[in-house]
């Protein structure tokens, strides 16, 4: 399978934040996935966590899979799993580790458990600042991405 380039954003809030991203680089390249580059470390205020919630940490980074992005889905999910987040973890509150996929090549992908390019992405200037740093000209096809999709009203 040809390889693709993907772009995964990086986010947490406790513990030892840097050292758990240096953790997932190893074990993304342990699984296969070429690392490109990685962005700055980003300290951003929590988006509609609990309240008190610790800073977050925000990076991005890319690189090349040949497999599908389900694979790489459910290899983003263990690493998660591995560093101490929960499987029935609710959406915004504090955790150790989330990665998301940001693009996949510039695939559109709507499957029930994947959205690709992720659906809040354009939104948050902790993704878009520091996809923008490594990765531009996906930035700007992520925006124009959104646009169309409010432009046809979806
Ligand atoms: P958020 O990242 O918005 O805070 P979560 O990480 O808690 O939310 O959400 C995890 C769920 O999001 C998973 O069940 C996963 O299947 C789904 N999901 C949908 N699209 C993506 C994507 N592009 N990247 C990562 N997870 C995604
Ligand atoms: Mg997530």
């Amino acid at each position: 399978m040809a390889e693709t380039l993907c772009v995964i954003a990086l986010g947490g809030n406790l513990g030892d934040v840097p050292a758990t991203f240096r953790r997932a680089c190893e074990a993304l390249s342990d699984a296969g996935f070429r690392i490109r580059r990685f962005s700055s470390l980003l300290r951003t205020t929590p988006v509609g966590c609990e309240p008190g919630a610790p800073e977050f940490f925000n990076a991005a980074l890319s690189g090349f899979w040949d497999g599908t992005a389900l694979d790489l889905l459910r290899i983003c999910q263990k690493i998660e799993a591995d560093n101490g987040r929960p499987n029935d973890h609710a959406h915004h509150v504090s955790r150790t580790l989330d990665l998301d996929i940001i693009t996949f090549g510039r695939e559109i992908i709507a499957l029930p458990d994947l959205t690709v390019p992720h659906p809040e992405a354009a939104r948050r200037d902790f993704v878009m600042v520091p996809v923008r740093e490594i990765e531009p000209e996906l930035a700007d096809w992520l925006l124009e991405q959104a646009k169309s999709k409010t432009d046809s009203g979806g």
